[in-house]
């Protein structure tokens, strides 16, 4: 912190920690002056090594395209020190979409496509301005509060993804665990653009009628290969005679194995499934919609008890040895990885010294809003002149990163 000048103490407290995702802790955090809790989420700078000087530019872009659409969460704040970087978000209190599922008395295909629709509104949003999600999975859905209502399931982690080196956030996927969601270009490396975000609602879709997967195999070596050849049943019977055709095409069609044939975010918001007026499903013997609450329940926490031993927090170094397959890099990332969110939790708000980039930030934000048309220009694109992103470069974080990550 020697090089640091003008840093500050933090403005918020430390609360519970919230949860561990891809590449972060997420914790509450109190602002001291007005009370209100937010969503902290503890990145590491050295994740974002040899790219810090898109990190600011990709905030201020994150924060702005953030606060334009209800299900998604707004970034509100955010600060840094050598070590870390520190984005407050709103608040989520409803749970995650499963645990809430599970919560429920009954749960039918017209519930399931009530979500996907509203999901799927937000990933037309995030597209529209020229951004690609890249981590949608059911972890990073969250109900805004309690009770759950289905017009408020907010994507929660619109994260710095996009800053990250294409392999290190692959990598970062496998060793989390959750290659599952993965598009075939990505494990080809022939694409990552907004097409990965449409395959990935198709798994979500699958997992929501059925509870289970459809990529879920022994091993993630097996994984990789039937999701890169489109291998998936809607299997057992059991289970998918619950569901109506319509869902299954739904699920079909966003699970185009080619990229350039799958349906983009819009027109699968026109498929049938989402977009007839009468709900599909299939009748139970009364001529109700059929219940899918009981099966997606049992499979649902078959996977959940399997993940909480497996993939805990103070499981992941364990993990790491188990894990013969993965190249020394990977296992390198993981173990780094494991340290930066041991002391992520241990450290407290209120104790760190910090550097607020905000009104730098809004100032550039605002000054470049000519350059970089975020989500205003006539097409909604958001596109960056390079000589934006020298400008940006050169306000680069005051700290670099580089700097052992100890001593926190
Ligand atoms: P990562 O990008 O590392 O995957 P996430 O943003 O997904 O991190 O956060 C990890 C976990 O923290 C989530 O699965 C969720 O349980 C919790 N979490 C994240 N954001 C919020 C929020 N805004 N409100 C409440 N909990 C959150
Ligand atoms: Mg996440």
């Amino acid at each position: 912190m020697s090089s640091q000048s003008a840093t500050v103490p933090c403005q918020y407290r430390t609360g519970r920690t919230l949860g561990s995702g891809t590449y972060a802790i997420v914790k509450e955090a109190i602002h001291i002056k007005t009370g209100k809790y937010y969503a902290c989420k503890v990145i590491n700078k050295k994740l974002m090594e040899g790219r810090e000087h898109m990190v600011r530019n990709e905030i201020a872009v994150l924060k702005r395209i953030s606060s334009g659409h209800p299900n998604i969460v707004t970034l509100h704040d955010y600060f840094e020190t050598s070590h870390n970087l520190y984005l407050c978000f709103d608040l989520c209190t409803g749970g995650e979409l499963f645990d809430s599922i599970c919560a429920r008395g009954q749960y039918t295909e017209a519930d399931a496509a009530g979500l996907v629709r509203t999901i799927f509104q937000a990933v037309k949003y995030i597209h529209d301005c020229g951004i690609v999600h890249r981590d949608l999975k059911p972890e990073n859905l969250l109900f805004r509060s309690k009770p759950e209502k289905t017009s408020e399931i907010m994507i929660a982690d619109f994260g710095l993804s996009r800053v990250m080196e294409e392999n290190k956030l692959s990598m970062l996927k496998e060793v989390c665990g959750t290659p599952g969601y993965m598009a075939p270009e990505i494990f080809k490396k022939t694409g990552h653009g907004k097409p990965v975000d449409v395959w990935a609602m198709g798994v979500i879709t699958y997992f929501l009628l059925a509870g289970y997967t459809p990529f879920d195999r022994d091993t993630q070596r097996q994984e990789m290969e039937a999701i890169i050849a489109g291998d998936y049943k809607f299997e057992p019977d059991e289970y998918w005679s619950l569901v109506s055709d319509t869902a299954r095409d739904f699920v079909a069609t966003c699970l185009t194995t080619d990229p350039d044939k799958r349906p983009t975010a819009a027109q699968m918001l026109e498929h049938p499934w989402l977009a007839s007026e009468i709900p599909h499903f299939v009748e139970n013997e009364t001529g109700e919609p059929r219940d899918l609450l009981p099966h997606v329940r049992k499979a649902f926490d078959a996977k959940k008890t399997f993940r909480k031993a497996v993939f805990g927090m103070m499981a992941m170094k364990r993990m790491s040895t188990l894990a013969h397959h993965m190249s020394p890099e990977a296992h390198k990332l993981n173990e780094d990885l494991y340290q930066f969110k041991q002391e992520s939790e241990k450290e407290k708000f209120e104790d760190i010294r910090v550097v607020h980039h905000h009104n730098a930030d809004e100032e550039q934000s605002l000054k470049s809003q000519d350059d970089i048309s975020i989500a205003k220009g006539p097409n909604g694109k958001v596109s960056y002149g390079t000589d934006v992103s020298e400008k940006l470069a050169a306000v680069s974080l005051a700290v670099k990163s580089g700097s052992n990550p100890k001593s926190v």
